[in-house]
């Protein structure tokens, strides 16, 4: 699946989510939603690196909660990019892809 059908996905289930938890997103909930997201993927990691509560949770139960919660930051993103009409896929290449080499070569930056 590609990050543009990805994000079609992720927007479908956001207007779900506030639909039904009576949400309103205006433009700065895109933003505090990512806050809290990435606070969550953050204690996920100190909870995985012992320097959490484990909260009887086991290892493997801890590394799944760090993997959803970074899905759910890439679908922060993805809400983002779709709220404000960002190509985050051209984004990216243009803010990243630079410094590959073969896209050097291929003549699409300074060299
Ligand atoms: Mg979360």
């Amino acid at each position: 699946m590609d990050l543009r059908r990805i994000q079609v996905k992720v927007e479908a289930v956001s207007r779900i989510y506030a639909r039904n938890c009576d949400v309103r997103r205006d433009d700065d909930w895109y933003f505090l939603k990512m806050q809290e997201e990435t606070g969550e993927l953050l204690q996920a990691w100190l909870r995985l690196t012992s320097r959490g509560r484990h909260k009887g949770d086991t290892e493997a139960q801890i590394r799944l909660q760090l993997e959803d919660e970074l899905a759910d930051c890439l679908a922060q993103v993805l809400l983002i990019a779709e709220r404000f009409e960002i190509d985050v896929e051209k984004a990216t290449e243009r803010k990243w892809f630079k410094y590959l080499p073969e896209y050097k070569h291929a003549g699409n930056a300074d060299e």
